[in-house]
């Protein structure tokens, strides 16, 4: 059984201009142990999705399922969710600042957030831990540098004290949103390097919000390409990266710039995402899609399981229409 069992999630707001749809029947599974990178454009439902299944989307109509180590968190307690938040299940987000407390030391924070989830634990061994936690993620000094306050620390350093925070509780799934986005490519390896050591020595299952291919390829395991407010592709990230199926995918891709290659071997996609108000029937990628035809426009296509591999489903008609890799791939030079 997998740690974490998303099925059919669905989540929408009222807005003055209607219904809108941020995540329309999404389904993944997280593995113990291993990461799930979830990649999109802003606005595709990547964060959405994974606050409401930590019950931190308010005014949300929600349904679906999500089971946590035999847990359903859809529709659970906020008592539930505040235990398994932090506990149970640790968060980094992009901007460590908007989660740091200005005014109080890092160290304090850690201590109290130990001692929040269990009284038992004294303040000095609370301490101790939060000042191993901090030499763990690798900053320098660790034992002067816990009085320090947020804004005496780097933007990476910053992002380290998050991660020590988030890992205070011993979580078994670390949810990371854009984790390293505000930092500079060298700074984000570092952190990308201290997250993956943490899963080794902890086993810790990783959920990592990106719009970053390039730290897909970095660090994941699988990965769900979501746009619009559901999934377009499911893969192993070998698979994505070398025999992806989705157009969108391969558009993603498309764009990416070579390692250390120049901006202008850059394709952009063209044209925009849809508006998630009032979505018209067919595949949300139609307007934008280089294959598009008659039926893509007028019919939403399910994920289906791309060829022979089970790890791999796509939500694309070509999936259906054609048979295996090779008339896909003469499809697509016409
Ligand atoms: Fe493109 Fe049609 Fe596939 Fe959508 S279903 S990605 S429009 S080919
Ligand atoms: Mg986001």
């Amino acid at each position: 059984m997998a740690l974490l069992e998303v099925r059919d999630l669905r989540v929408a707001f009222n807005t003055p201009d209607g219904v809108l749809e941020a995540v329309r029947g999404l389904s993944f599974d997280v593995d113990r142990g291993s990461t799930l990178a979830i990649v999109g454009e802003s606005g595709s439902g990547k964060s959405v999705a994974t606050q409401t299944i930590t019950g931190l989307t308010s005014g949300a109509r929600v349904s679906g399922s999500a089971r946590f180590d035999g847990t359903e968190l859809i529709g659970a307690s906020s008592e539930v969710l505040r235990t398994i938040r932090g506990a149970r299940i640790g968060m980094i987000f992009q901007d460590p600042l908007s989660s740091l407390h200005p005014y109080y030391t890092v160290g304090w924070q850690i201590v109290e957030m130990i001692r929040a989830h269990d009284r038992s634990v004294s303040t000095a061994a609370a301490r101790r831990r939060a000042a191993d936690l901090l030499g763990v993620v690798g900053i320098p000094h660790a034992r002067t540098r816990i009085d320090d306050y947020p804004h005496q620390f780097s933007g990476g350093m910053r992002q380290r004290v998050m991660i020590a925070m988030a890992m205070a509780l011993d979580p078994v799934l670390l949810i990371a949103d854009e984790p390293t986005t505000a930092l500079d490519v060298t700074v984000q390896a570092q952190v990308l390097a201290v997250m993956r050591r943490l899963q080794e020595d902890f086993g810790t299952a990783i959920i990592l919000i990106t719009h970053d291919l390039g730290v897909v390829a970095e660090m994941s395991d699988e990965v769900v390409v979501m746009y619009a407010g559901s999934a377009m592709e499911r893969a192993a990230r070998r698979t994505l990266f070398y025999a992806n199926h989705h157009p969108y995918s391969e558009g993603l891709l498309g764009s990416l710039p070579a390692r250390g290659g120049a901006r202008d071997r850059l394709t952009p996609i063209l044209g925009v995402p849809p508006s998630l108000i009032g979505l018209p029937a067919g595949c949300p990628f139609a307007p934008r899609c280089p294959y598009a035809f008659a039926r893509c426009w007028s019919e939403t296509p399910p994920l289906r399981m791309v060829f022979d591999d089970p790890a791999h489903t796509s939500a694309c008609w070509l999936t259906t229409v054609l048979g295996d890799r090779e008339s896909l791939r003469a499809a697509r030079v016409q």
